[in-house]
């Protein structure tokens, strides 16, 4: 079992040293074909629109929704949860329009570029440590999403089936809890096929 993170833009390196310590092997993914080696997909934050034009530019739009197609598991951290989105508040398009969620950009305005917090994750015992860098918000979710945290009563973490995302930067700590939430979707996927 393998996890690819998509190596367009942003924290790759980070990413799969948490999804290593959550004891799942990982690949950085560059190009299209790569998809096929992997089980689950990270897509890490960075800027939204520029991964969002890198995504277009080497196909991985249409790529990554046949790979979510059959089933397997996305985690979109930050800009990777915008690029998930359905709609993003101001824009005409969205990118991937997976995930059943309107999202807005810089939500916590400039006062509050980045903070660091405790978050209580649904299905996590203790809270994890969150870094928000220029954080979108999710403002509202279909019904088939399962919010698993707020922070002053905004939605940060949310599920759709084999889709999570969160707002903030779960690579950018020690605290791999989240990875190992989402190793676990991956070898429910890979159980479910074997
Ligand atoms: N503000 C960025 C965007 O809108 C996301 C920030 C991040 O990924 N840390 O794309």
């Amino acid at each position: 079992m393998k996890v690819g993170v998509l190596a367009l833009q942003g924290a790759v390196t980070e990413h799969i040293r948490s999804i290593e310590l959550a004891g799942v092997e990982a690949v950085a993914v560059k190009k299209i074909e790569e998809l096929a080696d992997v089980q689950g997909l990270i897509i890490p934050g960075g800027e939204s629109t520029t991964i969002g034009k890198l995504m277009h530019k080497y196909g991985f739009i249409e790529a990554i929704r046949e790979f979510s197609q059959a089933g397997k598991p996305i985690f979109g951290t930050c800009a990777g949860l915008i690029v998930l989105a359905k709609k993003i508040e101001g824009q005409d398009e969205a990118h991937l329009a997976l995930m059943d969620i309107t999202v807005a950009r810089n939500a916590f305005g400039r006062q509050r570029e980045s903070f660091e917090t405790d978050l209580n994750i649904k299905g996590i015992d203790e809270p994890v440590r969150a870094v928000f860098i220029r954080a979108p918000l999710i403002t509202s979710v279909g019904n088939q999403v399962e919010v698993l945290s707020t922070y002053q009563d905004e939605i940060v973490t949310a599920r759709q089936g084999h889709l999570l995302v969160s707002s903030y930067h779960p690579e950018l700590t020690d605290d791999y809890r989240l990875h190992q939430y989402f190793a676990d979707m991956v070898r429910a996927y890979q159980g479910s096929i074997s």
